[in-house]
């Protein structure tokens, strides 16, 4: 097996990956002797311009104007995350904000401005103030592009694109790398080109699991690979059963459920049902401006009620130069769906959008397996809670990137692990017939269609039940199907992380934030603690602080 060292290893070229390569290549060098001593790895397994990050539109959270505070934001991340939220990681997550704003300028990101140079900001649902930076509605693009950049001229990082990692290398308990594959060869014609990388830091920053769902915002790269590789190796998990559901996704037959950002309502836009109707304070006095969960249940609900299939976005109330500045993908995007934004109201449903759980980590990405981090959408640090705050995600991307790489130089982790004598990847496979892939990809379809109707919007027992077994049934089947290749990885995490998430959402009795059980319609006070999975244990366990 071919073996590489490096000094860090960073899974993930999304905003969570590229940020932290970039800090951990400027602290490892800071406290080396030369930049060519202090090697760091960046693997994806698409390329640095694929990511649930460069989708990301309506922007990034942050106090950065008087008329704002960051108690202000923590109050409302704290009531978004409904009751669930770890306060001290709220406070570092609002406190850290604008520090990092500002880096990410000095990087080169432009965010939109006024006239007079002040930043722009918007408003989403449950912020009570316009705090929300963006570039246009393009706002993730914006941040990896120019952060793909700055990774791509630092000497010290090497980037594997189009690279997938399988499992982490465990010895002694301690993680000291990772086994993965180059997607651009055959590997099931030569598994011999497995590869170990060695080091002493490994740091998923793999993204999401929203994929698992066969309706959502994400794309299809966003399979839960890091949480079911991390769990794999015996790491804790935590809230797997918090899930976002984002209201309004574009529903035309046949077109992918792409976003339309809250910034749209923020901007002023209406959510009307087939009668013309603003229908949305029925159910909650915030209207189209409630927390995301209360908006998708009132859509699911209204649905239910009324019968009719979708419901609109109304854009009509928003100046029309207001819409051409501010949302000018969203207006590509739905042209090409012979929708005129101006004129049209845009079919919109709930979609899965985020993921609150995954690894279980510390404010400075540590997560219970030594030598492994985790930052990003697959890390849980406890800053959104059962229900996360819009826009705060892209933030905990850099605040956590950075103190991860600071803590990696102040725990003055020994950075050389020894290179192994022999290192085997568990087995290595004969060629797979073509009829595994067929099989494998009628798994995971029927996986996301299962997990969307019992794991959905509205969960109950017995669905729920009936899901557990079945994907129990189809992670053995999966074994059968064993072969190095992209689907089968994929299929198997995803299934690995509908697992976790539902046998999550039948244990918590209860409905609080994102997750709401028709058989457990009200939060239940003695469940205000995380769900925690370890191997196959589930448990609950206390907020590590008091509200
Ligand atoms: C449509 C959309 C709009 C959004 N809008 C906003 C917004 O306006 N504001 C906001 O704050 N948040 C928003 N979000 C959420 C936010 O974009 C994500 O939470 C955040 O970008 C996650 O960043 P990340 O770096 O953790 O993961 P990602 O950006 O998903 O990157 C994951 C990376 O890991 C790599 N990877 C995964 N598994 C493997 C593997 N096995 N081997 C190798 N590489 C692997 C992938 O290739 C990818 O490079 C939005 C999300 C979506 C989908």
């Amino acid at each position: 097996m071919k073996k590489r060292q490096f000094d860090a290893i960073v899974v993930g070229g999304g905003a969570a990956g590229l940020y932290t390569a970039l800090c951990l290549s400027e602290s490892l060098s800071a406290n080396s002797s030369g930049l060519a001593a202090r090697k760091i790895c960046l693997i994806t397994k698409d390329n640095l311009s694929i990511s649930a990050s460069d989708w990301a539109q309506g922007g990034i959270a942050a106090v950065m104007h008087s008329d704002d505070s960051s108690l202000l934001h923590a109050e409302d991340t704290l009531k978004a995350g409904a009751g669930l939220c770890e306060p001290a990681a709220v406070k570092v997550l609002v406190n850290s904000a604008r520090t990092q704003i500002e880096k990410l300028i000095t990087l080169g990101v432009d965010f939109d401005r006024e006239i007079g140079g002040l930043l722009a900001m918007t408003l989403e649902a449950a912020h009570s103030r316009r705090r929300v930076l963006h570039a246009a509605d393009a706002t993730g693009h914006a941040l990896v592009s120019k952060l793909a950049a700055r990774v791509l001229e630092r000497e010290n990082i090497q980037v594997l694109s189009e690279t997938i990692v399988l499992d982490l290398l465990m010895q002694q308990g301690r993680c000291n790398g990772l086994f993965c594959f180059s997607l651009n060869q055959n590997l099931s014609k030569n598994p011999s080109e497995i590869e170990c990388l060695i080091a002493p830091v490994v740091v998923l920053a793999t993204g999401g699991g929203a994929h698992v769902f066969s309706q959502t915002t994400n794309p299809p790269s966003s399979t839960g690979d890091g949480v079911s590789i991390a769990w794999r190796a015996g790491g804790l998990v935590r809230d797997m059963e918090f899930v976002q559901f984002h209201p309004t996704a574009l529903a035309v037959k046949d077109a992918p459920r792409f976003l339309i950002s809250e910034a749209v309502r923020g901007e002023g836009a209406h959510l009307v049902d087939d009668k013309g109707d603003r229908f949305t304070f029925e159910y909650d006095p915030h209207g189209e401006l409630a927390p995301r969960d209360v908006v998708s249940r009132a859509v699911f609900t209204h649905l239910q009620k009324t019968g009719a299939s979708t419901v609109f976005l109304d854009l009509k109330p928003i100046p029309p130069d207001r819409i051409a500045h501010r949302f000018p993908n969203i207006i590509k995007i739905c042209q090409q769906w012979q929708i005129d934004i101006f004129s049209d109201p845009i079919p919109v449903t709930p979609a899965a959008h985020y993921c609150m759980g995954g690894i279980v980590t510390d404010a400075d990405g540590k997560t219970s397996i030594s030598g492994l981090y985790a930052v990003g959408e697959t890390a849980s640090t406890g800053v959104h809670g059962a229900n996360r705050l819009a826009s705060n995600s892209l933030l905990e991307c850099f605040v956590f990137g950075v103190r991860l790489a600071d803590s990696v130089i102040k725990d003055q982790i020994d950075l050389q692990v020894d290179l192994p004598a022999s290192i085997d990847y568990p087995e290595v496979l004969d060629p797979a017939p073509e009829i595994f892939n067929s099989q494998t990809q009628a798994i995971k379809d029927a996986l996301r269609s299962i997990v969307w109707q019992a794991a959905g919007i509205c969960r109950q027992k017995a669905e729920l039940e009936q899901a557990l077994t079945q994907i129990q049934a189809w992670r053995q089947e999966l074994i059968n199907l064993k072969s190095y290749t992209r689907l089968w990885v994929e299929t198997n995490n995803l299934a690995d992380f509908a697992y976790l998430l539902v046998k999550s959402a039948l244990f918590r009795t209860e409905s609080r934030g994102a997750h709401y059980r028709l058989d457990y319609p009200d939060p239940d006070p003695t469940w205000q603690q995380h769900t925690l999975i370890h191997a196959e244990e589930i448990s609950r366990s206390p907020l590590a602080s008091e509200i």
